[in-house]
């Protein structure tokens, strides 16, 4: 299936740590190198490491690093108009990046944090894909690839706003979906439970403490085994579609 991925253009959000870093990862792995790669995110300096490691391993592989907020949809508007040319059909969009939430009850969370949340992971996300979507729906072919979340399926206590952003995504890409069913555009998403990666911290505002307790006595996902069914989804032949994967820790609940 690598010959499916040849030379295609993929664009990933959050590619700079967790699961959109393995994401990456894997698509330089199972195309052999021979792939184009756009890495987006806040922190560019992690990017330039990553983009270090792959060109590393792979020397075929191209590689764009670029500096993305999607919470801002401003600045979104001007990192599409600002690819260059031979990099703006991009074949599969991978709407990663997230913002999680501390478990905090309905009452103690700001207003600030409500908005980032919901910008970074719904209307971000949303912008990010209709900036796609026009030039995949010219030459009608393309892939736009979820991360979603199993707190976008059940919701938990203290898990409010992280939950609605998840069902909101959920909403939206099955809605989506049904849209371009008379298209060769597929949407995919891919729904994990508990994976190890920096979001715990991110929801602990960095207490180590706290947010190694998400992971006691469990054995979470591996930001790999994530990246392994998304990259596989997009691998698949043109007539298949793989529509949604919810992958969890074996032994979670
Ligand atoms: P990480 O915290 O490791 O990664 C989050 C990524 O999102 C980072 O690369 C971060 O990059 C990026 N990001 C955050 N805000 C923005 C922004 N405003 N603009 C651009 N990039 C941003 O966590 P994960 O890898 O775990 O999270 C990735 C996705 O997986 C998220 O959508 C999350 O909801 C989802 N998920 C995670 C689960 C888990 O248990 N870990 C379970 C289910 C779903 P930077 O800070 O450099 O901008």
């Amino acid at each position: 299936s690598a010959f499916r991925l040849k030379n295609k253009i993929i664009l990933i959000t959050g590619a700079s740590s967790g699961i959109g870093f393995a994401i990456a990862e894997q698509f330089a792995k199972q195309s052999d190198g021979e792939i184009k790669l756009i890495l987006g995110a806040r922190r560019v300096e992690k990017l330039d490491l990553l983009k270090e490691k792959l060109v590393q391993k792979y020397k075929n592989i191209d590689i764009l690093i670029k500096f993305l907020d999607v919470s801002n949809s401003e600045h979104i508007d001007s990192f599409w108009e600002s690819l260059p040319d031979r990099w703006a059909d991009v074949d599969i969009l991978v709407n990663n990046a997230g913002k999680a939430l501390g478990q905090n009850f309905v009452g103690e969370i700001s207003e600030e944090d409500i908005n980032e949340c919901f910008q970074t992971n719904v209307v971000g996300m949303i912008s990010m894909t209709q900036h796609a979507l026009k030039g995949m729906q010219m030459r009608n072919k393309g892939d736009i690839v979820q991360v979603g979340s199993i707190a976008g399926r059940e919701t938990y206590p203290s898990g409010s706003i992280y939950c609605s952003t998840k069902f909101a995504l959920n909403a939206f890409t099955s809605s989506l979906r049904k849209e371009l069913t008379a298209t060769k555009i597929r949407v995919i998403e891919v729904a994990p439970g508990n994976t190890k990666t920096e979001f715990a911290q991110v929801r602990f505002g960095g207490d180590l403490e706290k947010s190694s307790k998400v992971y006691e006595g469990t054995v979470p996902l591996d930001p790999t085994d994530v990246a392994e069914i998304a990259v596989f989804a997009c691998s698949r032949p043109e007539n298949v579609v793989l529509s949604e994967a919810v992958i969890m820790a074996t032994n979670q609940a």
